[in-house]
């Protein structure tokens, strides 16, 4: 069956006919067929050059060679055991080897699990009940962060989905990036406050960069106040380099979730913490988490041969943004936009100055980055299918897919 049969069908039987909201393309999506290394097959019989990887996850491409193997491998020895497997602490080690001051890990299924969890236990440690959250920043799609953007910190947070009562988010905050001043104002009037959960750099309207020392600043008077906070670098997790954002930006939070990259491909989550805020967690401490597949060894096994991977090629990061840095020079400043760029992570905005916080990304012409988008598939070039949405790199990608993309942005923008 073609895509347009397909969609046609799934729409009669599953909600807008997609299993996540953001696949949903217009007219209808493209059903694909198989993925290899950087490029998708579609069912039409289509080849496009991937500039999604899944939302990420697929930092060394699709079916890397040396994951399948691991996965392979796993799969002889079974897939789900419901008991601990040598897999958890040897990961373990790795994950907090790899983030100074993460001292334990709970590994989970999923992004979301990760933050829902780690919110619970940032409330659990501090004995308070309310939590700020970014304007613009996704955690997942549970009930304390569909807050609806611009509801404001000094205002109680409204649902930005039916089906969640008010109570549950009226106790989230929301605050513009890159604004110390609005964070120093709210947690000075405001002394409920648990955490702070914040994409270090946002990834899901972006990439939108910190300002100079915007996330050492944050680290400084949530620590002032004894608030924790939280980085999701569900996205920036080793998609920036090993350490990720925190890393890079020489900023230590209280506690990291993880996902995407550290899953190898495969669904999981994961939150670290500081031993006396880990030892919280269920069965050590009060604060209760538990999951059916939390930690399952294949999404263990392909992470860690991932992450072995990237330890192993420590060329990889700088190759990553080279590449990135590459499609950025084609395009030059001709086309009236913002091209915005770290490491491999990408995005042309739809307006003039890059943006510094959603209210800014919202100024972006969605209907102009429509019809790029639109023209760039017709040319096989598989761009995320919102202005919002980071574009991404992996290592798969090569020279010839590269020129095409940059030629692409050429002809299309
Ligand atoms: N946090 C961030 C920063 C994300 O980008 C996402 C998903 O895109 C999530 C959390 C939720 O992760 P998942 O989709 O694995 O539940």
């Amino acid at each position: 069956m073609k895509s347009e049969d397909l969609f046609s069908e799934a729409r009669g039987l599953m909600p807008g006919g997609v299993s996540s909201p953001v696949r949903a393309i217009k007219p209808y999506p493209f059903y694909t067929a198989k993925a290899l290394g950087s490029h998708i097959t579609t069912v039409d019989g289509a080849d496009l050059i991937d500039c999604c990887m899944a939302y990420g996850p697929l930092l060394l491409g699709h079916a890397h060679p040396e994951i399948k193997k691991v996965i392979a491998a796993q799969l002889e020895k079974g897939w789900l055991y419901g008991t601990p497997t040598p897999y958890e602490p040897e990961f373990a080690r790795l994950i907090t080897g790899d983030h100074p001051g993460m001292d334990m890990v709970r590994f989970v299924s999923s992004g979301s699990e990760a933050t829902m969890a780690a919110i619970r236990l940032a409330r659990g440690f501090t004995g308070k009940s309310d939590i700020i959250k970014i304007e613009g920043g996704f955690h997942g799609a549970h009930d304390a962060v569909l807050v609806k953007a611009g509801s404001g910190a000094t205002t109680m947070g409204v649902p930005d989905s039916a089906g969640v009562l008010p109570a549950l988010v009226a106790h989230t905050r929301q605050l513009p990036y890159n604004d110390v001043e609005a964070l120093e104002a709210t947690l000075a009037s405001h002394h409920d406050i648990a955490a702070l959960i914040i994409e270090p750099v946002l990834g899901n309207i972006g990439p939108v960069l910190p300002e100079d020392h915007y996330l050492r600043e944050i680290r400084e008077i949530t620590s002032a106040y004894g608030v924790l906070l939280i980085f999701d670098e569900v996205i920036t997790g080793y998609r920036l380099g090993i350490g990720g954002a925190q890393k890079m930006f020489g900023v230590r939070p209280d506690i990291t979730t993880l996902g995407k990259i550290i899953g190898g491909g495969l669904p999981i989550g994961a939150f670290c913490g500081r031993k006396e805020i880990m030892s919280l967690v269920a069965p050590q401490g009060p604060v209760y988490q538990a999951g059916t597949f939390s930690g399952n060894p294949l999404s263990l096994a392909a992470g860690i041969a991932t992450i072995r991977y990237l330890h192993d090629h420590p060329g990889i990061y700088p190759d990553l943004a080279e590449k990135a840095r590459a499609i950025r020079e084609s395009i030059g400043s001709g086309a009236g936009g913002s091209f915005v760029q770290l490491g491999s992570m990408f995005k042309y905005f739809f307006r003039p100055a890059a943006p510094k916080n959603y209210t800014e990304v919202k100024e972006c012409d969605t209907t102009a980055f429509g019809r790029f988008r639109e023209k760039m598939l017709a040319r096989g070039i598989f761009l995320p299918p919102s202005q919002f949405e980071t574009n991404f790199l992996s290592t798969a990608h090569t020279a010839d897919d590269l020129a095409t993309i940059a030629g692409g942005y050429t002809a299309c923008l």
